[in-house]
């Protein structure tokens, strides 16, 4: 089809699919699939169009026609966000990574990688570990959700405690603002003080001051050797204590420390849950922890540790991984969430930050404030004990937007008056835009929104998130 083939009309997606070719076909010879190979499809889906960019200069092609013509953009990576972060509507294009998915050589002596936005989590994590390395972020979404997603949400995870979160691991970027240049900042030094450190900008921006084409990485050496221990206690209290023990007896061996409620632990070891009871069901509150070393030595540590900690009354029982196949089953217990969604409609989620040594006390008054305003609640309480960060996963009966209403004022409330977030992890999206004035000043979203503007003065970048 020649570019003049094109159907004419006043709509923004044919002017776009027709500058689109003129960019990139000097021949001007039209077919869905490019000559550069990228893709421009008018999806299904409720949006405008699909692109499909496979290269940085599809990326800034398509952002320099999008600014031109003033057509909202919603970068995608994996889809595996929760806060509607992501949402494309009939009036925007969606620009999905998903064929940038190169992972390049593995530097071993200086240790990084660097890669392509659309890389899958898990795929990162099979291709470095072949050079003895490990990637550390690590979420029960590995399989799908992508490293432009990654950083575009600031993600932790499961060992964010003893390797930090995405922020902490990112050494490089290379970013397409929305007028279509492209910012490079692949430096992979690790220290580099020569002014404002701006990649830090992008890293939990979701997506609203341009797109991450590829990224440079730090690495770790792969353990050899793990422990894993799934510990039952009596009270909260406990817990704090078992967690300021494990930090200083174990060090930066300790890579997680996780608390499980126990109704969380009651439904996703019950007969549907495809789980294993580890233990019986009927304890007060559990954890799973982690060490890692290149020392065959911390089975016996952690043995030694935990047998103390019995001793001290401040565990009632454990039970350690004695092989990997147990080791798997201890992890799918605490990762499994979607069950939670199989077995309730509506689910609340909530990911919360908040002092350790308020944590006991919050989730006992967020249960008390639930039961006394729903006559059926489920709170599901579970997370990253050792991060300072809490999952609450609620269902309360009912789906309408009152009861929605009611539960986040139910959990934010208590936040207020103590050092807190209402997003340790996930973003704020669309679904916490109203909560942001709980985490952030008034003059601190004034600063936000300046930088927002002088980068996107006319907000083609997933308008409408996080503001
Ligand atoms: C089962 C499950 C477990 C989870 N566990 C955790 C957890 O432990 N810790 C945690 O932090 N999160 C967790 N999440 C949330 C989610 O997986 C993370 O937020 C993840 O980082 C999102 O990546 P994604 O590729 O799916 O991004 P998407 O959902 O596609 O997008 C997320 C945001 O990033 C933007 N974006 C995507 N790609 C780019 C790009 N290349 N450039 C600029 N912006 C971009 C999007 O516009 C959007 O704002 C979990 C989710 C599920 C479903």
């Amino acid at each position: 089809m020649k570019k003049e083939d094109i159907p004419q009309d006043d709509g923004a997606l044919n002017k776009l699919t027709r500058e689109i070719v003129y960019a990139t076909d000097s021949t001007g010879n039209y077919t869905t699939e490019l000559s550069t190979g990228w893709d421009v499809k008018a999806k299904a889906l409720d949006v405008k169009a699909l692109v499909l960019p496979e290269s940085t200069n599809d990326v800034a092609i398509t952002l320099k026609i999008c600014n031109d013509y003033k057509q909202a953009v919603v970068p995608q990576g994996g889809l595996s966000n929760v806060v509607n972060s992501a949402t494309a509507n009939a009036q925007e294009i969606a620009i999905s990574l998903e064929r940038m998915n190169a992972i390049q050589q593995v530097d071993n002596i200086n240790q990084f990688v660097e890669v392509e936005a659309g890389v899958i989590l898990e795929n990162l994590h099979e291709k470095v570990r072949q050079s003895g390395f490990i990637f550390p972020l690590d979420l029960g979404a590995k399989g799908s959700c992508m490293i432009g997603g990654n950083i575009a949400t600031n993600a932790g995870g499961l060992q964010a405690l003893r390797y930090g979160v995405m922020r902490n691991l990112v050494l490089g970027l290379e970013v397409v603002l929305p007028d279509g240049s492209i910012l490079n900042n692949l430096n992979p030094v690790l220290k580099n003080n020569t002014g404002y450190d701006l990649k830090h900008l992008f890293i939990g921006s979701e997506g609203t001051l341009g797109i991450i084409t590829r990224a440079i990485l730090k690495l770790n050496p792969e353990p050899a050797f793990f422990s894993t221990a799934f510990i039952a206690l009596e009270i909260f209290e406990n817990s704090r204590e078992l967690l300021n023990r494990a930090k200083i007896f174990f060090g930066d061996k300790l890579t997680s420390f996780e608390i499980l409620w126990p109704a969380f632990y009651r439904l996703l070891t019950n007969e549907n849950s495809g789980n294993k009871k580890v233990m019986p069901d009927n304890y007060p509150l559990y954890v799973l922890t982690e060490i890692a070393s290149s020392n065959a030595a911390i089975q016996s540590q952690m043995e030694r540790f935990l047998e103390t900690a019995f001793n001290d009354n401040i565990i009632v029982d454990a039970v350690f991984a004695q092989r990997q196949e147990d080791r798997k089953q201890f992890w799918q217990i605490r990762e499994k969430i979607d069950h939670i969604l199989v077995q309730h409609n509506p689910v609340f989620t909530f990911d919360v930050s908040l002092p350790i040594s308020e944590m006991g006390q919050y989730v006992s008054t967020v249960d008390t404030e639930l039961k006394q305003n729903f006559d059926t609640v489920y709170n599901y309480v579970f997370g990253h004990m050792g991060d300072g960060n809490l999952h609450l996963m609620i269902n309360c009966g009912e789906e309408n937007i009152d009861a929605k209403e009611l539960v986040e004022k139910i959990v934010y409330a208590p936040l207020q008056s103590i050092y807190s977030s209402v997003s340790a992890e996930h973003g704020i999206g669309l679904t916490k835009k109203k909560w942001l004035f709980f985490s952030k000043s008034a003059e601190e979203i004034s600063l936000m929104r300046s930088i927002k503007n002088l980068l996107d003065p006319n907000n083609i970048m997933n308008p409408g998130k996080i503001f």
